[in-house]
């Protein structure tokens, strides 16, 4: 066991009503749910998993006779009225998936919402247009606050990915309603808070993605739990750098050097096995097609750049899982967007999905990761999340759950 002081076990981690303690029958319920689902230039969903994943919620607010009215932002649209991020195709795709009549109500505020909210019969559900057609939301205005608040009896959060805003749907609302977690919400703080609070040990962590100064916070708040830490992504060579070692032309955070030889000496202090790549794929650039080598870590020439963990990488980081229990996993081996820099990220995801051990990946690269490399059913849990599921990581109380009653 390593030194550190050891937090608590955690019985509920969230402290906060659940959709389950509410007595939804007959009432109307204001679901906050995270559908900024991508689209193509025609407006198709491309991937609806966002949708899937509420759900659960969904669901049972029907089965249990609520009046169900279902908010989302999508994409970016400043605070005005853009067709192009309108949530009328998440409506369709619901219905779809529902199997059952949705209505679409052409916007989230305004007589017309409120019209259409009080024909509703019980069982019935109603999406709303992108809150943020409406500057109120990511101002967190009041009285746009009140007006959504208005449309119902009891709110509900299940929208995790936005759950780190201050916005007017995440945490004005619950000012004026009682307001409670939905089921996603609720799994993704027991895993996340879970695995950092009181994992089941041996426990790794795998840290990639571009830079170490988006990592560092969780590599701190991960310190007293952790027994092995494996690197990857365009981070490992700061730490590289810091060592001493020349990393040719690989993106390193010059004002990050002394914090990385510092976290790798507290990690080591604490008894803490920390690998870094020991072998990578370099080229002069990212366009296909350009040469490619692959060389020890300590071997990067002058004028290339070290874009993915080479196969004795991978070999040695599949060996380091082997007696993991826990295994957390967030951001990317190397830039596995080009094809040529991505064997590295889809052997972890192999090695990940063959531990056998409890598996959590956070985080949009690497959820898309797991999914490429065709290994998503084999993991035990993929967070929903980007911002929100690192802020967990690095132990910050999330504002969208803060917002919530509390249980008591
Ligand atoms: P992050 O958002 O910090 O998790 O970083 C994800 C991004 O890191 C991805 O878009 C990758 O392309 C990029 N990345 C991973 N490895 C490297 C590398 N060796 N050099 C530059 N960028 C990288």
């Amino acid at each position: 066991m390593v030194g550190g002081t050891n937090p608590a076990p955690i019985k509920d981690v969230l402290g906060k009503l659940t959709v389950e303690d509410l007595d939804l029958q007959n009432k109307r319920v204001f679901i906050r749910v995270d559908f900024n689902v991508p689209l193509d230039e025609n407006l198709n969903i491309t991937d609806d998993r966002r949708i899937r994943s509420a759900l659960p919620t969904i669901n049972y607010a029907i089965d249990e006779g609520a009046k169900v009215i279902l908010a989302s932002h999508l994409g970016r649209p400043k605070g005005k009225p853009d067709p192009r991020y309108s949530l009328a195709p998440v409506a369709k795709r619901l219905k779809r998936l529902l199997n059952k009549e949705v209505i679409f109500s052409p916007d989230c505020v305004g007589p017309q919402v409120r019209n259409l909210i009080e024909k509703m019969q019980p069982g019935d559900v109603v999406v709303l247009e992108n809150l943020r057609f409406h500057e109120g939301e990511e101002k967190n205005d009041e009285v746009f606050a009140r007006n959504l608040a208005d449309l119902a009896d009891f709110y509900i959060n299940d929208a995790f990915g936005t759950a780190h805003r201050s916005h007017a749907s995440i945490v004005g609302i619950p000012k004026f309603l009682p307001a409670a977690a939905g089921f996603l919400l609720k799994k993704e703080i027991e895993y996340l808070k879970g695995v950092v609070n009181n994992p089941v040990r041996p426990f790794v962590a795998i840290l990639g993605g571009a830079k170490v100064s988006g990592k560092i916070g969780v590599l701190e708040n991960l310190e007293a739990n952790v027994d092995k830490v494996l690197i990857g992504g365009g981070m490992a060579y700061t730490f590289i750098k810091a060592m001493g070692y020349e990393v040719g032309d690989s993106l390193v955070e010059d004002n990050m050097l002394e914090t990385a030889q510092r976290i790798r000496k507290s990690l080591k202090e604490r008894g803490v096995k920390f690998y870094l790549p020991v072998d990578c794929v370099i080229a002069h650039d990212l366009e296909p097609g350009s040469e490619t080598k692959i060389v020890p870590t300590l071997e990067i020439p002058p004028g290339w750049k070290a874009l993915d963990i080479g196969p004795a990488s991978a070999k040695l980081f599949d060996e380091a899982l082997h007696n993991a229990k826990t295994i957390l996993w967030n951001g990317p081996m190397g830039v596995f967007e080009v094809d040529a820099f991505s064997r590295g990220t889809f052997a972890v995801a192999r090695s990940v999905a063959d531990a056998y051990a409890l598996t959590i990946v956070g985080g949009g690269d690497t959820d898309l990761a797991v999914h490429r490399a065709g290994v998503s059913d084999s993991i035990s849990f993929i967070s929903t999340g980007g911002g929100a599921t690192l802020q967990l990581l690095e132990g910050k109380e999330l504002p969208g759950i803060a917002a919530l009653t509390d249980k008591e």
